[in-house]
């Protein structure tokens, strides 16, 4: 990783951008830094992250991203208040694929960011 470009597609390098959100040193200073940390932890299969990231209420007893699954775009359509408006693109092979188009809702618990649900 380092300086290559971040998955979540800002154009920063994953260094500047979600590195330090997902090795823990940071935390997301909004719902979209935090929504677009845990579309890099999909990419990258880090459970850690999604499991800090996700309310205790809505998390499931496993976290882990399915491996067949490859998260392979992100689009944020729209970030208001505590929600993400997004589209993230996924493939599992070449014959199948597709968009995943969500309204994510986010809550600050201790000062932090965590995701609760989908609309
Ligand atoms: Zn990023």
């Amino acid at each position: 990783m380092l300086t290559t470009p971040c998955p979540c597609g800002t154009g920063q390098t994953y260094d500047a951008c979600c590195g330090p959100l997902l090795a823990n040193l940071t935390q997301a200073a909004s719902p979209e830094q935090l929504m677009r940390s845990r579309y890099t932890a999909f990419v990258t299969g880090d459970a850690d992250h999604l499991f800090r990231t996700w309310h205790p209420r809505t998390r499931p007893d496993d976290v882990r991203p399915d491996p067949a699954t490859r998260w392979t775009g992100l689009r944020i359509l729209a970030a208001e208040g505590d929600t993400v408006e997004f589209v993230a693109q996924w493939e599992r092979s070449q014959w199948e694929g597709g968009e995943m188009h969500e309204v994510s809702r986010f809550e600050q618990r201790a000062g932090r960011w965590v995701y609760v649900d989908a609309e």
